[in-house]
């Protein structure tokens, strides 16, 4: 059989064990069309793959495709796939190449502006994503990054910052009436989860990196994909367990996670997508959590009761609960406040 574009691909596969086409070269193809997939294996990515000459030329890019000219993002040049690749979702089973979930993040055509050895410059047209793009060889010939040549779409767009801290409840008492939500208190530590597409960093409240403690909690970038955010939650766990993680060498932190894995309890959300939303009230920003539907064995998003705070309080006192935390829902979140619009009421105070 002669050798044509698809080689690489096929050789790399079991057609037998995969759900993915082997296809062939489609010399009929006059088109531009692209598609992007997110793809959960070994490392998260996306897959850009733009049709040319009757295959996908494709490079797999860890950050996704930069909004920001100022930070061009890795791309790594990979093997021409087969057009049917433009429609490609589903589940490449544990042991093939690539194994993992994948979906269409995003799909459309393109133009070419210009193509030289090395240098492609390209304008997608998508439903997600659009603009010209440069995509430029650096090294050999899987060593290549993207760069925005546009400024970003959104030109107020920022990146999430370091630093922030939480915002802390004061001793208070149960408030009655619908202005509050309540949430049982929890113990542990807490943390503020920036993600950003490819990357997972866990702070504690003092604002130290914590993230290697914590490996089943950073794949919570698999759940978030391509959304930025900080989120605000406790690791939940008696105080030495949490110690133990902060204090051991990654090989055990590893055997820890294993033998006695941890999960963080989401409950607040202060940055979404370029923007800080931390001035929006408790409702708002609790409604974007929920959106997230972050729900997996090391991350949840915590369970609230709106108004009804002497209730809850009861409850919590007879099943021997920590605690409430009950918030005003027209509250905005202040970064490393202690604010009497978040209240905590100890279990002995609690009736
Ligand atoms: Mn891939």
């Amino acid at each position: 059989m002669p050798r044509d574009r698809l080689d690489e691909y096929r050789h790399k596969r079991d057609f037998e064990a995969t759900p993915e086409p082997a296809g062939e070269v489609d010399h009929g193809a006059g088109a531009r069309r692209f598609v992007i997939q997110q793809h959960s294996a070994t490392r998260l990515h996306w897959d850009l793959r733009l049709e040319e000459g009757g295959v996908l030329r494709s490079w797999a890019i860890p950050r996704g495709l930069p909004w920001d000219p100022k930070r061009n993002h890795l791309a790594v040049h990979t093997e021409d796939h087969p057009l049917e690749y433009l429609e490609f979702e589903g589940t490449i089973p544990e042991g093939s190449y690539g194994a993992g979930d994948m979906f269409v993040w995003d799909r459309g055509h393109y133009d070419v502006l210009s193509d030289k050895d090395g240098k492609l410059v390209i304008e997608l047209h998508g439903a997600r994503s659009s603009g010209r793009y440069a995509l430029f060889r650096t090294g050999d010939e899987r060593d290549w990054m993207i760069h925005r040549m546009d400024p970003p779409e959104d030109s107020e767009r920022s990146w999430p910052p370091d630093g922030l801290r939480p915002m802390l409840a004061t001793p208070g008492e149960v408030r009655r009436g619908d202005g509050w939500a309540w949430e049982v208190m929890l113990h542990g530590l807490r943390v503020m989860i920036t993600t950003l597409p490819g990357e997972v960093r866990i702070t504690d409240a003092e604002c130290n990196d914590v993230a290697a403690a914590f490996p089943e909690i950073r794949r919570i970038g698999r759940a978030t994909g391509s959304v930025e955010a900080i989120l605000d939650g406790v690791v939940a766990g008696e105080r030495a367990a949490i110690d133990k993680r902060l204090t051991s060498s990654a090989s055990t932190v590893r055997k820890l996670r294993d033998t006695h894995p941890l999960r963080v309890v989401l409950f607040d959300i202060v940055w979404l997508d370029g923007h800080p939303i931390w001035d929006r009230r408790w409702d708002d920003r609790r409604a974007e959590l929920e959106a997230l539907q972050l729900d997996d064995a090391a991350w949840t998003t915590s369970a609230v009761h709106i108004g009804d705070g002497d209730a809850l309080a009861r409850a919590a006192a007879d099943q021997g609960l920590a605690g409430l935390v009950g918030k005003r829902r027209a509250s905005k979140y202040r970064c490393g406040d202690e604010s009497a619009e978040w209240v905590r009421i100890d279990p002995a105070t609690s009736v």
